[in-house]
């Protein structure tokens, strides 16, 4: 697997810490996407559905571990290294060209974002849900609708 003598780096010689050809193919097996179609940026909760304009991320960037020997390691021992369909992360193009092989709070964002994304999307549609009924209930005179009631008694 590693050969010192060779004029590139040892690191590149091993295949579990290079992109593999067929790492995208392999992410949208795995992840069809919501509703076969939606696929979502952890990293700034764009919405996506144009595969094409769609980027797979590998969340611990290859640069980022080829440089750590600990990294290097840990991913060496996984199947398919860094790769492996949880190290990979749909995003968006922007997002990923700012990344790069950036670490720390990139790689947090990356591992949770889509869940922090989703909550933050639900919370919005919550917040969405209550001014539509606050709204509604505006409309409808709700107030009037009280204010008969407490004049009835
Ligand atoms: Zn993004």
């Amino acid at each position: 697997m590693f050969s010192y003598g060779h004029k590139e780096p040892y690191i590149e010689q091993n295949k579990k810490l290079r992109h593999s050809s067929n790492y995208r193919a392999m992410y949208f097996e795995h992840n069809p996407g919501l509703k076969n179609k939606f696929y979502f940026c952890p990293y700034c909760g764009k919405v996506m559905w144009n595969k094409d304009k769609i980027t797979i991320d590998h969340i611990y960037s290859v640069r980022y571990v080829q440089v750590r020997p600990n990294l290097r390691k840990r991913f060496s021992e996984l199947d398919y290294g860094v790769n492996s369909i949880s190290n990979l992360t749909s995003c968006c193009k922007r997002c990923n060209s700012r990344k790069g092989s950036k670490g720390g709070l990139w790689i947090i964002r990356g591992k949770y974002g889509k869940y922090f994304m989703s909550l933050v999307r639900l919370l919005m549609f919550i917040g969405l849900i209550a001014v539509f009924i606050l709204l509604i209930l505006q409309i409808i005179n709700y107030g009037g609708v009280l204010t008969w009631l407490q004049q009835l008694q």
